[in-house]
């Protein structure tokens, strides 16, 4: 068992990626505290999880409240002792041409994509200081580094959160704590049905993504979860600041 032990905490984790993480973290001997702003979602995976004999707890937190969150990773801690790994996957889409976004939404996506993984990281960090180590894996995308119609609010973000992520290990390398961020291509989650059904036309917009990627598919949530993994767990030890992408070769398309 590759995580046996550990005390993982993964945010958004009541749906597509975070879910099918979760649930491959506790396979692998962890105990995952899964948290989403959704109570009955993140109710679900835990009941998933418990169904197949792992170890887990919901918390509900929203990402982008400092009380909510310092509150959550405090429970934790008493708890626990230890948060051994942070997974900040929690996040939304935004679609949209610059000069047709209102304002509200420009903020709300930088609120959530952006502040969502400030603070889970802020208020971790000491004790991953305190305790000298830890691996803190970021949710970017591979739209981080391409150009794609319509995205650029959630470019920006994404672009934001491998960015900190450099930071971040820079910052944080001395106390033993490895910082890796994660750039998925299209993945079928309900992030991703819910945007394509509200095409005029939802099966071409499958086949136009499925195109973009080298591999002619869309990823899977295990895909990542599986690259998740890797970032979590000692077989990774020598990566830090790394952008690991998972993306069917997107960015070469
Ligand atoms: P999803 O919509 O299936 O799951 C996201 C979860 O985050 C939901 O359960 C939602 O309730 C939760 N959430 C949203 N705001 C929250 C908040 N403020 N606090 C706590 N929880 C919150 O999405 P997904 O496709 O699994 O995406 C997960 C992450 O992966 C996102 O950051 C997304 O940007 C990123 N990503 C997804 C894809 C893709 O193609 N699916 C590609 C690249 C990156």
């Amino acid at each position: 068992m590759r995580l046996a032990n550990k005390i993982v905490l993964i945010t958004g984790a009541g749906s597509g990626i975070g879910r099918v993480t979760a649930e491959l973290f506790a396979k692998e001997g962890a105990t995952v505290i899964v948290n989403d702003i959704d109570t009955t979602r993140g109710e679900e995976t835990v009941q998933l999880i418990q169904n197949a004999n792992g170890k887990a707890v919901f918390m509900q937190a929203d990402t982008t409240d400092a009380t909510s969150v310092e509150t959550m990773i405090q429970t934790i801690i008493q708890t626990y002792s230890v948060i051994d790994i942070l997974f900040n996957n929690a996040g939304i889409s935004g679609i949209g041409r610059l000069h047709e976004l209102e304002e509200d939404e420009w903020d709300r996506i930088m609120r959530i994509n952006v502040k969502g993984v400030f603070l889970p990281s802020k208020y971790v960090l000491p004790h991953m200081i305190k305790q000298n180590g830890g691996a803190i894996i970021n949710m970017s995308s591979c739209i981080a580094e391409i150009g794609l119609a319509d995205r650029a609010s959630y470019a920006t973000t994404k672009g934001a959160v491998l960015s900190l992520t450099k930071s971040m290990q820079v910052d944080y390398a001395p106390y033993n704590i490895r910082v890796n961020a994660l750039l998925p291509g299209t993945i079928f989650t309900p992030f991703v049905e819910d945007y394509l059904s509200k095409s005029a036309d939802p099966d071409a917009a499958i086949a136009k993504v499925k195109t973009r990627q080298l591999s002619g598919e869309l990823g899977k949530p295990e895909d990542v979860a599986k690259a998740a993994l890797f970032l979590a767990s000692d077989e990774s030890s020598f990566m830090m600041g790394s952008p690991l992408y998972v993306d069917g070769g997107v960015v070469f398309g």
